[in-house]
C-alpha cells in the first residue's frame, strides 16, 4: 500500500510523464534530434524522460536512465550547488551553471547545463536540463590560457625587445627588455608612433622597409639606429613580421623583433679599420709586398707594380713569382717557397731580380706564411737594395777618401817643411849668384807649390764653419790658382770677368772654395776635348751677387737635368754624385741659391749669394 503522500507524488510523477510525452510528440525533433543531451527530472529528481543525446553522452540506456535519481550523476563536491540550482527551477527560474557529470563508465565530462521549469496547469511539475559538451571548449580555454603564459614568459624574459605596432606606426605593446636597451618604460612608448625610436638619419630607410612590409605581407630583416631616451644611440637588428588575419587578409599588426647588435656593430667596425690599416700598410709599404698561392701571384703592391714594372696589376696577377727571381736562384727560391708553405718565416735573402722588361736589380727576399680570402697563403717582401749597395759602396770609398785626405794633409805638412828650408838656401844662394833671372822663376814656381800645398791642406781637413769678410775676387782667384794646371792639361782656359771689383761677402771661404771646384771639376770632366770656363761676378742688386760658371762642354740632357743634385746620381763611372748636392747645401747655409741651365753647347751654374754691404749677416 503506498502512502497518500507517495500517491500525490506519483500522480505528479504522472501527469509530468504525460505533460513530456504530449509536448515530446508535439516536438519529436527538438527532443530526438537535439545534439545536446536533454533530460527531465521530476521534481523528486527521479529521471523521467531523456533523449538520444543523453544517452550517448552518459552512456546510460533511456531504460537505465530513469531508474537515476539526479545524485547519481554528480560528483558529491557538486551535489550541493547541483541542488540549489535545481531547487531554484523547481520554483520556475531558469538556471544556467558550468559543472562536471559522472557517465556510467565513471568518467568526468564537463557539461553547461541550463535547468528549465516544466509546468503543466500553471504549476511546476519537473525541471529539464539541457546539457552542453563544453570539454572541448574547457580544454581550448585552457590551452589559450597556457598560450598565453608562454607568450607572456617569452616577452618578459626575452633579451631581444619585442615591439608591436598597428599599421599607422603607433606602438601597441613593448617587451620589458626595452627598458633595459633603450632606457624607455613600456608606459612612456606604448600610444607613441614608432618613428620616436628612430635615429633622424635612419627614418627614411626605416618607413621603406616598413613600407614593403605593409605591401607585400613579407618579413623583413634591417639593421639601423635607435635613439636610446638619454639621447645616445645603438645600432640595431630588426625583423619585422605582419600579422594578417586569415579571414579579411588584413593586417592586424606588425611585430618586430630587435636585438641590440652595437657590440657586434663595433666589433666588426674595428674588424674593417684593422683591415683598412693593414691593406694602407701593405699599399704604401716602401717594399714590393706579393701575395701569394702555390708561386702564382694572387696579389701586388704599388710598390712591386713599380719595382718589377712597371705593368698593368692584370699583367702580374697569376704569374710565377720565379718569372721574376734569376734562374740561377731558382732551385733555392722554391726551397723556401716550399718551406713557407710549411708554415715558416723566412729572413731576407740576396737575389737577382728580374723587371718585367727584363733588366735586373739586387734584391732582398723574405717570406711570411698568410692568409688572403680564407686561403693559407704566401706574404713575400721584395726590397730593392741597389742604393743600399751603392751607399755602401760609398761608405767604404768616403772612408778611403778620408784617410787619402790625412795622408794628403801629411804629405802636404812634410813637404812645407823641406819647402821653407829650399826656399831659405835659394835665397843665399841667390846672393851668391849675378844671373837672377831664373831665380825669380824658380821664386815664384815655389810660392805656387806653397799655394797649393796650403789649399790641399785646407780642403784635406774639415774644419768647422768660420764667417768671414771675404773679397769675391781674390777667393776665385785663389781657386783659380789651385785649379788651373789641371785645367791647362786638360786643354781648358779658366777666365775670370768681374763686373764689380772688391766686393765682399761674408762667408766661409774653405766651403765657398769647396763649392767652386767642384763646379770647375764638373766643367772640366764635361769638356774632354778642350774647351773654356768663364767665371762671371755680377752685382745682382743691392745685397745679391751672382756668380755665373759657363763651360763650352757637351751639356746636361733634358731628361737628367731634373736628377742632377740627388744624393749619389752620377753619369761618370768613378763619379760620387754628391758634389752638386753638397754644393747646393753649403750656399743654402749662406743663404744663397743654386740654378743650373744647360743644352748642348755648354752649362751654366749660377750662384747667388748675399753680398757684405754692412747690414747682412
Ligand atoms: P759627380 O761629378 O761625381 O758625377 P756631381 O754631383 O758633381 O757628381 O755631378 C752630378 C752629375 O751632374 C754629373 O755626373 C754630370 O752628369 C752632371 N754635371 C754636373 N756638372 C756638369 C757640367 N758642367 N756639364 C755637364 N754635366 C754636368
Ligand atoms: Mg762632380
Amino acid at each position: 500500500m503506498s502512502s497518500p503522500m507517495e500517491a500525490i507524488k506519483s500522480e505528479k510523477r504522472q501527469l509530468l510523464i504525460n505533460h513530456v510525452t504530449e509536448k515530446m510528440t508535439s516536438n519529436q525533433t527538438l527532443f530526438k534530434e537535439n545534439e545536446d543531451a536533454i533530460v527531465i527530472f521530476d521534481l523528486e529528481g527521479h529521471i523521467v524522460q531523456v533523449n538520444p543525446a543523453f544517452e550517448k553522452l552518459l552512456l546510460y540506456t533511456f531504460a537505465e536512465s530513469i531508474e537515476l535519481k539526479l545524485q547519481k550523476l554528480f560528483p558529491i563536491e557538486s551535489l550541493d550547488m547541483v541542488f540549489h540550482y535545481f531547487h531554484k527551477a523547481s520554483f520556475g527560474q531558469v538556471q544556467n551553471f558550468d559543472c562536471v557529470m559522472i557517465t556510467k563508465q565513471e568518467k568526468l565530462i564537463d557539461l553547461n547545463i541550463t535547468n528549465i521549469p516544466i509546468s503543466a496547469d500553471d504549476k511546476v511539475v519537473g525541471v529539464c536540463a539541457s546539457l552542453k559538451d563544453i570539454t572541448q571548449v574547457k580544454k581550448k580555454k585552457s590551452e589559450v590560457r597556457r598560450i598565453e603564459e608562454f607568450h607572456r614568459v617569452l616577452t618578459e624574459h626575452v633579451l631581444d625587445i619585442i615591439l608591436t605596432t598597428n599599421i599607422m606606426g603607433k606602438i601597441h605593446y613593448v617587451s620589458p627588455s626595452c627598458e633595459k636597451i633603450l632606457g624607455y618604460e613600456a608606459d612612456e612608448i606604448i600610444g607613441q608612433h614608432f618613428s620616436l625610436l628612430l635615429h633622424p638619419e635612419d627614418k627614411e630607410k626605416a618607413f621603406k622597409e616598413r613600407e614593403k612590409v605593409l605591401t607585400l605581407l613579407e618579413d623583413s630583416r634591417d639593421s639601423y639606429r635607435y635613439v636610446k631616451k638619454d639621447g645616445s644611440f645603438v645600432w640595431i637588428e630588426s625583423i619585422c613580421n605582419p600579422i594578417v588575419d586569415h579571414d579579411t587578409k588584413n593586417i592586424i599588426e606588425i611585430v618586430s623583433v630587435i636585438r641590440d647588435i652595437t657590440e657586434r656593430k663595433q666589433a666588426e667596425e674595428e674588424l674593417w679599420s684593422r683591415k683598412r690599416a693593414f691593406r694602407d700598410l701593405v699599399e704604401h709599404s716602401p717594399d714590393a709586398v706579393i701575395i701569394a698561392k702555390n708561386e702564382k701571384i694572387l696579389f701586388i703592391n704599388e710598390t712591386g707594380i713599380d719595382l718589377l714594372g712597371p705593368e698593368r696589376m692584370e699583367n702580374f696577377i697569376s704569374r710565377s713569382i720565379l718569372d721574376f727571381i734569376h734562374p740561377e736562384d731558382h732551385q733555392e727560391a722554391k726551397k723556401r717557397i716550399k718551406s713557407i708553405m710549411d708554415g715558416n718565416r723566412t729572413e731576407f735573402k740576396p737575389y737577382q731580380i728580374i723587371r718585367f722588361d727584363g733588366s735586373t736589380f739586387d734584391g732582398e727576399v723574405k717570406g711570411i706564411p698568410t692568409f688572403f680570402q680564407k686561403q693559407s697563403a704566401q706574404h713575400i717582401i721584395i726590397r730593392d737594395v741597389t742604393e743600399k749597395k751603392k751607399t755602401q759602396e760609398l761608405l767604404r770609398n768616403s772612408e778611403k777618401l778620408t784617410i787619402a785626405g790625412q795622408l794628403a794633409a801629411g804629405i802636404a805638412h812634410e813637404v812645407r817643411n823641406p819647402l821653407t828650408a829650399i826656399k831659405g838656401f835659394l835665397q843665399l844662394m841667390e846672393a851668391q849668384v849675378k844671373n837672377k833671372t831664373y831665380f825669380e822663376i824658380i821664386q815664384s814656381e815655389m810660392e805656387r807649390i806653397e799655394l797649393i800645398l796650403s789649399e790641399l791642406l785646407v780642403l784635406a781637413k774639415p774644419q768647422d764653419l768660420k764667417f768671414e769678410i771675404e773679397n769675391i775676387q781674390s777667393l776665385i782667384n785663389d781657386v783659380k790658382t789651385l785649379i788651373d794646371t789641371h785645367a791647362i792639361m786638360n786643354n781648358i782656359l779658366i777666365k775670370i770677368v768681374n763686373e764689380c771689383k772688391d766686393l765682399t761677402i761674408n762667408c766661409d771661404k774653405n766651403q765657398l772654395k769647396q763649392v767652386f771646384i767642384n763646379f770647375l771639376k764638373n766643367a772640366i770632366e764635361a769638356m774632354p776635348d778642350g774647351g773654356s770656363i768663364t767665371i762671371e761676378i755680377k752685382q745682382y742688386s743691392e745685397e745679391k751677387v751672382k756668380i755665373f760658371f759657363k763651360d763650352t762642354g757637351r751639356g746636361i740632357p733634358h731628361h737628367i737635368l731634373k736628377r742632377i743634385g740627388e744624393p749619389f746620381f752620377t753619369t761618370k763611372e768613378n763619379g760620387t754624385g754628391l758634389g752638386i748636392m753638397i754644393s747646393k747645401q753649403i750656399i743654402e747655409n749662406h743663404n744663397g741659391s743654386v740654378h743650373i741651365w744647360s743644352d748642348n753647347k755648354g752649362t751654366i751654374i749660377e750662384v747667388i749669394i748675399p753680398v757684405n754691404n754692412g747690414l747682412t749677416i
